[in-house]
């Protein structure tokens, strides 16, 4: 019964489908979605990016789409594509208010269903990856996408945590609803992982290292990488611009691709 269903979905033509979580807001999980589209677009794949972060969206503002408007199609709601080539495109209540910077203040049954929504409606075509980005924690909303996506067999999590005791403490509660929801975890990324000055260019750890890369070793989970504070890349993110392009040598840059 799933095969039918998934086959005969909106997310038919969608070869893997990813999760993007972390336990806490502002510690760059859509820094590391967007990044991570754009990286998979450089290597030749075509990458949608479903933003599930209802009450702080933020994907469409890193691609400075945020004024773009999602269109009705016969098979539902036609993503906005952030370049002429189409290979990334990108769907988020961002696109849906009127004026971007209003808040939506739902209660769970609404999300939910706008989740399903998501999941159910938007006509991505073919997509090699969909990258879900979900808001912080491990709330109704992370159960509802899941749960949504079941059906299309996601390939796994990728949880971004800072260096920090309490951010890694709050992934643990990550691998934990991982775990519980039988999500398998593809691996962690530290992010904001010292600070890279803008004219040396060395990196200086302004709060603690390591503590993304030894929970990974303790939950026996693959560490994806460390992806350092860098100035240019929360600029590039300011303005739309593609960083992995831009700064192919920055010290983040390994990582991120
Ligand atoms: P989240 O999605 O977890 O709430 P964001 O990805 O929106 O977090 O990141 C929060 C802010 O931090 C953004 O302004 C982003 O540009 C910035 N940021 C995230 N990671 C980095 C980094 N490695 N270097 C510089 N700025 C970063």
């Amino acid at each position: 019964m799933e095969e039918v269903a998934a086959e005969r979905s909106n997310l038919g033509g969608v070869r893997h489908i990813l999760l993007v979580l972390s336990g806490k807001g502002g510690v760059g999980k859509s820094t590391i979605s967007t990044e991570l589209a754009l990286s998979l677009r450089h290597s030749g794949k075509k990458v949608g990016i479903l933003d599930v972060d209802l009450c702080g969206p933020s994907i469409p503002r890193m691609f400075k789409v945020q004024d773009s408007d999602v269109h009705q199609c016969d098979a539902g709601w036609v993503p906005v594509f952030v370049d002429q080539e189409k290979s990334i495109s990108l769907m988020s209540i961002g696109f849906l208010l009127e004026k971007p910077d209003d808040a939506v203040v739902w209660r769970g049954p609404k999300k939910n269903a706008l989740i399903k929504q998501f999941v159910a409606d938007v006509a991505w075509g073919e997509l090699d990856f969909l990258i879900v980005d979900t808001p912080p924690g491990t709330s109704d909303e992370h159960i509802s996408t899941v749960e949504a996506l079941r059906p299309y067999k996601p390939l796994g999590a990728i949880l971004v945590t800072t260096p920090q005791a309490v951010s890694v403490g709050d992934v643990r509660r990550e691998l934990t609803f991982c775990k519980k929801t039988g999500l398998r975890v593809l691996g962690i990324v530290e992010n904001m992982s010292g600070f890279v000055c803008p004219h040396c260019s060395e990196c200086t750890n302004i709060f603690s290292k390591g503590g993304g890369e030894e929970l990974a070793k303790h939950a026996g989970v693959p560490f994806l990488g460390s992806v350092p504070l860098d100035p240019q890349l929360s600029q590039s993110l300011e303005e739309g611009r593609d960083f992995i392009q831009e700064f192919p040598k920055s010290s983040a840059f390994p990582a991120l691709t």
